[in-house]
């Protein structure tokens, strides 16, 4: 059994005193949601106040990106250790906006996965494909290009500990939704391209989430998919109400 993983991603939003107050008001709406494994992944600086408001909770914090480095003279970075150390569990890796923004590419990806594993946090992969890249059919091939390099050379053990998160860039942010049946032709595709790289137990184990424009009112139907294993939510993921009704499906 694959355990639903809900995660938040806060972008580049909330100041200290806002992560807390959000934080506070969320932990009391999802105390009993024990099926589920529930990540909130605040901009570094807050990671440490995120930490200490879900302490002891049924809330887990991840970092939105991570370094390949330990330590050394990379002036802005922050090393996988300094990130398992300020009590994260789980690691962003590859978003799209990393790769649009800040030239993510599949070998970056690729380095910051063996260092988030490493580390022993639970990496989350993004992969997806642009409008432009779906309309001209090219999503399979793109998100294959993707999974083999940001994958590659990984052991059929470090794989298990992995989570993907499909997310077509045309979603996020945009109020656009893949269909549900959008959405599970692609986990589904994902799911036999990790049996092809790494074998069935990978490719029945390994969790695939499902992010672009995850709403309360949506989440429902994209979880009734046979291979959608949960969300990655940007903009909803923001304030606790919403947030907590997406946890609580
Ligand atoms: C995201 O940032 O990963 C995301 C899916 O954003 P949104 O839910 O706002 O589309």
């Amino acid at each position: 059994m694959r355990k639903p993983i809900i995660a938040g991603n806060w972008k580049m939003f909330k100041n200290a005193k806002e992560t807390k107050a959000m934080l506070t008001e969320l932990i009391p709406l999802v105390k009993g949601s024990d099926g589920r494994e529930i990540v909130i992944c605040p901009p570094f600086i807050n990671i440490e106040s995120a930490v200490s408001a879900c302490k002891g909770t049924n809330v887990k914090i991840g970092s939105q990106n991570i370094f390949w480095e330990e330590k050394g003279a990379f002036t802005g970075e922050i090393s996988p250790g300094m990130i398992k150390d300020s009590g994260c569990e789980y690691a962003i890796i590859g978003h799209s906006e990393r790769r649009q923004y800040f030239g993510e590419s599949d070998a970056t990806v690729n380095k910051r996965l063996y260092a988030a594993l490493k580390a022993g946090l639970t990496p989350i992969v993004c992969v997806g494909e642009t409008l432009e890249e779906r309309e001209n059919n090219r999503t399979f091939e793109v998100i294959e290009k993707q999974l083999k390099g940001g994958f590659s050379g990984l052991s059929k053990e470090q794989a298990l500990k992995t989570v993907i998160a499909y997310e077509p860039v045309w979603a996020i942010g945009t109020g656009k939704t893949a269909t549900p049946a959008q959405a599970q032709e692609v986990h589904a595709f994902i799911r036999k391209q990790l049996e092809g790289l790494f074998g069935k137990e990978v490719s029945s184990s390994v969790r695939i989430l499902y992010g672009g424009s995850v709403k309360a009112d949506n989440i429902k139907e994209l979880m009734s998919q046979e291979d959608v294993d949960g969300g990655l939510v940007g903009g909803a993921s923001l304030e606790a109400s919403g947030f907590s009704k997406i946890v609580n499906f």
